[in-house]
């Protein structure tokens, strides 16, 4: 099985990648953050108490999405693997993840981490805001507070997998396809 963790802030080129990775390798696509805007739309109550976070920029309980996740586990026990992206977004979700994989007998195989400067990720995120309809990609201080966030909760995750010595990171600003590759070549030489 080949199970990734693609990393980086918001408006690194997660999604955008994630598709490609996905189409060559055949891997399940589990986004927490397209995950919790299902719910949204949906209307559930945990939709319902995600989006009051969402909507200030600020992580969800790490319980709500561990939770998730483990779901989505269970549901796809044929896959050939898994791309993981947005989460883990804290120690205790990487934590969470390690135990619901070994309880599969697997683990995660790589993290790619893309690497993009906070000045690039504003004007991306500001830029697929006019598009997406996304009400967090459309207002430049819940941006900042994103960007905030990912760096106090979120960045210690990168540490967790190089002490595993499973971190690659790749730079995320250049042409789309180069970037691919580039992450291919990171996948191949440790998978
Ligand atoms: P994203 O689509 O990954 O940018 O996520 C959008 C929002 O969903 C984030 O700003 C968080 O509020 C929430 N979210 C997504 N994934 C996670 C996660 N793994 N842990 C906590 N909150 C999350």
């Amino acid at each position: 099985m080949l199970n990734l963790v693609l990393f980086g802030p918001p408006g690194a080129g997660k999604g955008t990648q994630s598709e490609k990775i996905i189409d060559k390798h055949k891997l399940v696509h589990l986004s927490t953050g397209d995950l919790l805007r299902s719910e949204i739309k949906a209307g559930t109550e945990l939709g319902l108490q995600a989006k009051t976070l969402m909507d200030q920029g600020i992580l969800v309980p790490d319980e709500v999405v561990i939770g998730m996740i483990d779901n989505k586990l269970k549901e796809n026990k044929e896959a050939a693997g898994f791309i993981f992206d947005g989460f883990p977004r804290t120690v205790k979700q990487a934590e969470a993840l390690d135990n619901l994989l070994h309880s599969y007998n697997e683990q995660i195989t790589v993290m790619v981490a893309l690497v993009v400067d906070e000045e690039e990720l504003a004007k991306r995120l500001l830029l697929r805001g006019a598009t997406s309809g996304r009400p967090d990609d459309q207002n430049v201080d819940l941006i900042r507070k994103r960007i905030q966030e990912y760096n106090e909760k979120t960045t210690p995750v990168a540490d967790y997998y190089r002490q595993q010595g499973k971190y690659v990171g790749v730079d995320g600003i250049g042409e789309i396809d180069e970037i691919f590759i580039t992450i291919c070549n990171a996948i191949d030489t440790t998978a």
